[in-house]
């Protein structure tokens, strides 16, 4: 990536991850309506749409941030993204809706919950290292909603929905 080599530095690799997690952010805002869409469980729905939500503000936290670092996010096109929601399509159309579908994309949107923990833990990171406090406040309140969005997913597989999926199968 051209930035990597042109402004090798610190704060131009921060700038990179930034724009990285918003196109994450923006596909996320694409792909959560269709994954809630196809969801039997009504708590798990809710979770997504809640999640939902929170990503739209992530959006704008990220906007914040550009904006604090006096910079405009050039456009990223990041393929784990992608991959990660190209999966969960693959999901939707080859798994009968009810529990195993609920599973299923439990799986899928932790995957994705996982990655926006790793990256906003770096780019947090980096952003109190290089002193950008303010920034670095806005993308711990993310990190902080990834987990927990995380944290609900495990509970809802835990607690019931695999449990459902155990029981179809016996
Ligand atoms: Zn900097
Ligand atoms: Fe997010
Ligand atoms: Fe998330």
């Amino acid at each position: 990536m051209s930035i990597l080599k042109k402004e090798g530095t610190l704060h131009g690799l921060f700038l990179n991850k930034l724009e990285a997690l918003y196109d994450v952010e923006l596909q996320i805002t694409k792909a959560l309506p269709k994954l809630a869409k196809k969801v039997t469980d009504p708590d798990l729905k809710e979770a997504l749409e809640h999640h939902l939500q929170e990503t739209e503000v992530q959006v704008q936290r990220l906007e914040q941030c550009f904006s604090l670092l006096d910079e405009k996010p050039k456009k990223l096109k990041g393929e784990a993204i992608r991959g990660m929601a190209s999966d969960a399509t693959w999901v939707l159309h080859n798994v009968e809706e009810g529990p195993a579908l609920d599973a299923n994309i439990i799986a899928a949107a932790q995957y994705v919950e996982h990655y926006e923990i790793a990256g906003y833990g770096t780019a947090a990171e980096w952003a109190r290292l290089m002193k950008h406090t303010e920034v670095k406040e806005l993308l711990d309140q993310t990190l902080e909603e990834e987990k927990s969005a995380n944290d609900k997913l495990t509970s809802l597989a835990e607690t019931k929905i695999n449990r459902q999926v155990a029981m179809g199968m016996e």
